[in-house]
């Protein structure tokens, strides 16, 4: 068994139309930012490195609210400082899309192989968004750092790395001791027990496709934005 440790980075008032297929853009709710820290005996791993910067996520917001931190959120670095365990000793990053909010803070982590979908690196490196800019520094430290890409379906250990899209072309889910973390596949849990979509979604057939089959997962769900979400 992981001992798997939530990190928060940030917050944002989000649009109810963002979070959810037929919301109420005039309505928001408060979601969160999430990474988290997975250890079992010597080894130290992540997913996703939530936001590195504050006002350079705020670039990229599609929300009328600006991205915060409250006293208990904090950016990768310092999450980790706090609890002890030194950026060098993490070895596997799985990334579960190449967002600001999920990349950023790949920068710390010089020891570490990278994983994402080939689909998803293939986006990363065409991409044409504003995330291209915010993520200049993510570009630069990649470079010559080791990328593993996902086809398809990935043992690593006893962690599975899982092609979805949805989200985004090359959107990646990680799966361990039943527990199934689903990047931005869905945000809340809302959209998994409705079985409701996110509003954004670059892809909503198989955004529709992924929440019923979550909403039949023999598991944990774990998202990297609900407010409440727990381990
Ligand atoms: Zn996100």
């Amino acid at each position: 068994m992981y001992k798997v440790t939530l990190l928060k980075t940030a917050h944002i008032d989000c649009a109810e139309s963002v979070l959810y297929k037929g919301g109420d853009a005039n309505i928001a709710s408060t979601i969160g930012c999430h990474a988290f820290l997975l250890e079992k005996g010597d080894e130290c791993y992540l997913i996703d490195t939530g936001i590195e910067s504050v006002d350079e996520a705020n670039k990229t917001k599609s929300s009328k609210a600006d991205w915060a931190r409250f006293e208990d959120e904090y950016s990768i670095k310092e999450n980790l400082d706090r609890l002890g365990v030194d950026c060098g000793r993490i070895t596997k990053v799985f990334l579960t899309h190449s967002h600001y909010d999920h990349i950023s803070g790949v920068v710390h982590f010089k020891n570490a192989d990278f994983y994402m979908t080939k689909e998803e690196y293939d986006l990363f490196l065409n991409d044409t968004s504003v995330h291209r800019v915010v993520n200049a520094p993510v570009y630069e430290f990649l470079k010559d750092k080791n990328i593993i890409l996902v086809d398809g379906e990935m043992q690593v250990g006893d962690i599975t790395l899982k092609h979805r899209g949805g989200h985004t072309k090359g959107s990646m889910s990680v799966e361990l001791d039943k527990m199934l973390f689903v990047g931005d596949t869905v945000f809340n849990h809302k959209n998994v027990e409705n079985r409701v979509t996110p509003g954004f979604t670059q892809f909503p057939e198989i955004s529709q496709e992924l929440v019923n089959e979550y909403a039949d997962y023999p598991g944990k769900i774990v998202t990297s934005h609900d407010f409440k979400e727990e381990i």
